[in-house]
């Protein structure tokens, strides 16, 4: 391995820290990426490059290309892969860690310090059976997935870039390697804690729970009890982050608490996906039987994790009391947060108690009707608050329309009492108020296949354009964007699309 490179000077003068090597050996194995072999570039996010302050061509030396495939070095990266436990499946699964992922560093960046990792260099400690690898379909789909929800707005670790080869690996067939750089404040997780507690390492428990109250949350060391508020403080990001994944119809497939984010950050993408027809017991990840992991099973799932996440807390905590004090925040703070969430979605800027109910009547309706999550939020952005309106694009997507203008009753009589009541001007405002959170697109299953497919065979402007688009979901007029492609994304899922098969690790 070339450690470090000749490089340009402004790769040079990037000042690498390493602040939670700085945390000591017990918490990470260092060790060497193995590089793809004649690696190239599937994909670059200009996003992730801006916010790390990097110039837009960065990716254009050939020192990146080495780096970001794991083939050397920039100078004063030092790889390590870190070790953390955790809830699999509801069940206490022991040592993971990083099996497949290597953290190079911290960089201070114009959006404050930002970690930077590789997934898929090669074999760990913490490897297990595992091969240490990642294949293009995961890796473009977690490239993807990352810069859609950061697009929509919802807290997430971000995607580089992704490099690929022909290496092949086996999963259910051969399949060709992939790297992909994630990048995020941080990518401590519940189970790094978990880890620890069950360990009986107290001492190093402590040192990580001081390193993230002091790097990420520091109001939490003025608190009477700082590691309780420090739990409360992640309830609290982490019912934000349920609220955020319920309003745009994300699933996340694998919710242990390994892939669970101190910070409240979307975090692994694996079988991730979003709601097509709206079926609130949709299960995403093809492995899960019971449904753990449904969509409608997250946000109380969450919960199950903070309590995990809690216990672990407990030997710093000590007192039950005040641990259970503080993991009750996430029970009052979620409904809220859904609550607020549900009220942008349906252009409501007051609130008042039947709120909830008009919502729940519409939910129950939109499942029964099978109606499509998304077209029919922003369809709705249009809706026509005149007591003779038939708002037929609408009452289209039921197949009970009836069903649909009864809630519509109850919906415009509800507009009724916002603050001046129904007219065409309050209408307008209102559209373009739930333009802003109801998306008109989202990376539905099939467009990612389809962007990953073309990419299997050579091109790659699919991923490029689809990455334009995921970037500014709110607004339809994306430069450059020809008529049928807009229509694509917009438009209702192929048939193809149901038979679409994800499950764990790839
Ligand atoms: P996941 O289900 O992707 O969250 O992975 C669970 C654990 O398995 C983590 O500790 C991963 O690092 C590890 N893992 C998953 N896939 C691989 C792989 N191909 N090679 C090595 N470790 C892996
Ligand atoms: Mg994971």
């Amino acid at each position: 391995m070339n450690l470090s490179p000749t490089v340009p000077p402004w790769i040079d003068k990037l000042r690498w820290t390493h602040c939670f090597a700085s945390l000591g050996p017990a918490f990470y194995s260092e060790i060497l990426p193995q590089g793809l072999p004649e690696p190239h570039w599937i994909a670059h996010s200009p996003q992730v490059a801006r916010l790390l302050g990097w110039p837009l061509d960065w990716w254009s030396d050939h020192t990146a290309l080495e780096a970001f495939s794991g083939q050397a070095l920039w100078p004063s990266m030092r790889p390590l892969a870190s070790v953390y436990s955790g809830h699999q499946f509801g069940v206490w699964a022991g040592q993971l860690g990083d099996g497949r992922a290597l953290w190079l560093g911290e960089l201070d960046t114009p959006s404050g310090q930002m970690e930077l990792q590789l997934k898929g260099s090669g074999r760990t400690p913490y490897s297990r059976r595992g091969d240490g690898r990642a294949v293009w379909r995961s890796s473009i789909r977690e490239f993807l997935g990352s810069e859609a929800l950061a697009g929509l707005g919802i807290p997430s670790t971000r995607a580089l870039c992704v490099t690929g080869s022909r290496l092949a690996v086996q999963r259910e067939t051969l399949e060709p390697a992939a790297v992909v750089t994630r990048v995020s404040p941080s990518f401590i997780r519940f189970g790094h804690f978990e880890h620890f507690a069950d360990a009986g390492q107290h001492q190093e428990l402590q040192s990580l729970a001081d390193f993230v109250i002091r790097n990420y949350c520091p109001g939490c060391a003025l608190e009477a009890s700082p590691y309780a508020a420090l739990l409360q403080w992640v309830a609290e990001q982490t019912a934000e982050l349920m609220a955020s994944w319920q309003a745009v119809g994300f699933c996340h497939g694998v919710m242990n608490t390994d892939n669970m984010s101190i910070l409240g950050l979307t975090l692994d993408y694996g079988p991730f996906g979003f709601l097509d027809t709206y079926h609130p017991e949709h299960i995403c990840n093809h492995s899960d039987h019971q449904g753990r992991y449904a969509y409608d099973q997250q946000p109380s799932i969450a919960y199950w994790n903070l309590y995990a996440l809690g216990q672990a807390l407990m030997p710093l905590i000590q007192n039950t009391d005040t641990a259970l004090a503080a993991l009750e925040t996430y029970q009052s703070h979620y409904p809220r947060a859904w609550a607020q969430r549900l009220r942008a979605k349906l252009g409501l800027q007051t609130a008042l108690p039947q709120d909830i109910e008009l919502a729940q009547k519409l939910l129950q309706l939109m499942a029964h009707n099978r109606v499509d999550f998304t077209i029919f939020f922003r369809r709705l952005c249009h809706f026509d608050a005149a007591p003779q309106a038939r708002n037929e694009s609408i009452r289209g997507l039921f197949m009970d329309p009836t069903g649909f203008d009864r809630w519509a009753q109850d919906y415009q009589a509800r507009l009724s009492l916002e603050p001046g009541g129904a007219s065409p001007d309050q209408d307008c405002a209102r559209m373009l108020r739930m333009r802003q959170s109801n998306p008109w697109v989202v990376l539905r299953n099939h467009l990612a296949q389809t962007a990953i497919e073309a990419a299997q065979e050579g091109d790659f402007s699919e991923i490029e354009r689809l990455l334009t688009v995921i970037f500014q979901p709110f607004d339809e007029a994306v430069p450059n964007l020809d008529p049928h492609h807009l229509a694509r994304y917009a438009g209702f899922p192929p048939d193809w699309a149901a038979q679409l098969e994800l499950s764990c690790s790839s």
